[in-house]
């Protein structure tokens, strides 16, 4: 007899089992709402600046519309080395210690291919970024959760590491500034964690994404330290820094012998990233910096009000130090993240993110993203006191 046809029976069961993203969720319920505010999305408000969208054209009015090197175009890769020699005094040889990728996605996925088999531990601090636990186990791997805590300002402390560290260990995944929490990690808050990576022997993935949006002094990179160059794989990337989310471009710095085997699997499944994107971001590096600091000092204003008018309206509300998110909590008012975010976005139509969509240690948090215009920001606080106001005024707030 013939077996009934099931999609399902032929899926993995690890492939079906995770859970998809909780960012996207209210964001798409806010677009189908009349009037609805979102400050859901982790993505630039402005327009990728004109000079690097040319720079675009120009090369597809050259007919560049072929494929690329595996690897990136060797004048791209020329330029991200100059940028980090520039931004962080860290030599990275651009013939093979430099890859182009499809976002810092494809080159967190890639980093995290390359090193992790069944049953090895990755260290991931929370709240954090949603793709890293898939990643790791999609591949097998063990995603283990450090909880931060905003006492700590969301760093990873010495103690919490040396905590969570068992023979299984392989890499540790740091994420500073971070998303959703804007947290930083000083030169000396990594000073004191490095001597614990040494001991251990462990690998670190160190996703920079937001390195060049910090508001309290230059971004430190973990790679600047002696005998952490070796063992960092290094995401950048150009959609936060440069407004260019839709480019789908990335790149990651590591030692030959890393960079080279993930470039195999970059080579099997993507085959070169985005050729025009690649023009785009060779004139972003070489001349961008002028409109990094224009929306960066933008982003500061936006940062700064955001952070006095939640504080004012009774959401307490540690200061970022980085990247264009605040996370404040929401405990005063007795209700679970997602109860917040829900009722938010039914009564007054503005769109968080729960806290929990970044790990369980979230809870009692909602991520608010400022990459968004203050006229739209100052709207949204209009509501959300509003919001805040009613459940004091029906009883609803503890
Ligand atoms: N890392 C972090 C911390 C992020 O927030 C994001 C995007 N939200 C990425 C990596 C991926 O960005 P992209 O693929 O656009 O470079």
């Amino acid at each position: 007899m013939k077996r009934q046809f099931d999609p399902n029976d032929f899926l993995t069961k690890t492939a079906r089992e995770i859970p998809p993203s909780g960012i996207r969720k209210f964001f798409d319920l806010a677009a189908e709402m009349e009037d609805a505010i979102s400050l859901g999305v982790g993505e630039p408000d402005f327009v990728t600046p004109w000079h690097i969208r040319q720079a675009g054209i120009e090369s597809l009015k050259k007919g560049h519309t072929y494929y690329t090197s595996n690897w990136g175009l060797f004048e791209l890769r020329q330029e991200i080395s100059r940028y980090m020699e520039r931004k962080r005094g860290v030599h990275y040889d651009p013939a093979d210690e430099i890859l182009v990728t499809v976002g810092g996605s494809e080159a967190l996925d890639l980093a995290i291919r390359a090193l992790i088999s069944p049953g090895d531990e990755v260290l991931i601090p929370e709240p954090c970024f949603v793709c890293y636990k898939p990643c790791v186990t999609l591949c097998g791997g063990v995603p283990v959760t450090i909880e931060t805590k905003m006492e700590d300002q969301f760093k990873l402390t010495p103690e919490l590491l040396r905590k969570s560290i068992t023979p299984k260990t392989k890499l540790l995944v740091l994420t500073y500034p971070n998303n959703p929490t804007g947290a930083v990690m000083t030169k000396g808050d990594l000073e004191r964690i490095i001597p614990i990576i040494e001991e251990h022997n462990l690998m670190v993935i160190s996703d920079e994404i937001y390195g060049e949006l910090t508001y309290s002094g230059e971004h430190t990179s973990i790679t600047q330290f002696e005998n952490m160059r070796d063992r960092t794989i290094l995401i950048n990337g150009f959609s936060k820094t440069y407004a260019m989310t839709g480019w789908r471009l990335g790149f990651t710095c590591a030692h030959r012998d890393i960079v080279s085997v993930m470039t195999k699997i970059h080579q099997f499944a993507i085959m070169s990233s985005p050729t025009t994107s690649q023009y785009s971001a060779i004139e972003a590096l070489k001349n961008g910096d002028e409109d990094v600091a224009y929306m960066k000092k933008e982003y500061n204003y936006r940062r700064r009000y955001l952070v006095d008018a939640l504080n004012k309206i009774g959401l307490d509300c540690f200061e970022p130090f980085g990247a264009f998110y605040v996370f404040p909590s929401i405990r005063s008012t007795k209700m679970t993240s997602v109860d917040f975010c829900e009722q938010l976005l039914m009564r007054e139509k503005v769109a968080v993110i729960p806290g929990t969509a970044f790990g369980e240690c979230g809870e009692g948090h909602i991520r608010i993203s400022y990459a968004y215009s203050l006229d739209q920001l100052k709207a949204a606080l209009e509501r959300i006191e509003k919001f805040i106001n009613n459940l004091s005024k029906n009883g609803d707030r503890g």
